[in-house]
């Protein structure tokens, strides 16, 4: 009742008829005031641009840079061989290496009783030059 009481009074209200019942209705609406229905095509709401901005992308690059074969220690190969080949029996290739434990079992057992001592001056003669021990 009230619409129609406005409809010869109030004029600065834009109004439309509603083309699903003919009610007048406020010119902003979208939805029918009266019958409900829809006489709108609902204003595109603008999707608000979600720049995902991935910092993560570069988070995973140096991470596996550090190769298996760069993995510890640099040996020098004819350093070794040579501390092999003359001192091998001391197990001082291996004290060269780092690794203390096998110079002192080559240093009681004279390098493996010659076995070890052979094995490794064949060994470090087929590496590359660095070698790198691994920690
Ligand atoms: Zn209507």
């Amino acid at each position: 009742m009230e619409t129609q009481n406005e409809q010869n009074t109030a004029n600065q209200v834009k109004t439309k008829f509603c083309k699903h019942c003919g009610a007048k209705i406020p010119e902003a609406a979208i939805i029918c005031t009266a019958c409900g229905c829809q006489v709108e095509e609902m204003k595109s709401q603008e999707q608000p641009n979600i720049v995902i901005n991935n910092a993560n992308t570069n988070s995973n690059v140096n991470t596996n840079q550090i190769g298996g074969m760069y993995m510890g220690r640099p040996r020098n190969k004819w350093v070794a061989f040579l501390l092999c080949f003359f001192l091998g029996y001391l197990g001082a290739h291996k004290f060269y290496e780092g690794k203390a434990g096998m110079g002192i079992l080559y240093l009681f057992t004279v390098g493996l009783f010659g076995i070890g001592w052979f094995i490794d001056c064949i060994s470090i003669l087929c590496k590359a030059n660095p070698y790198y021990v691994k920690y």
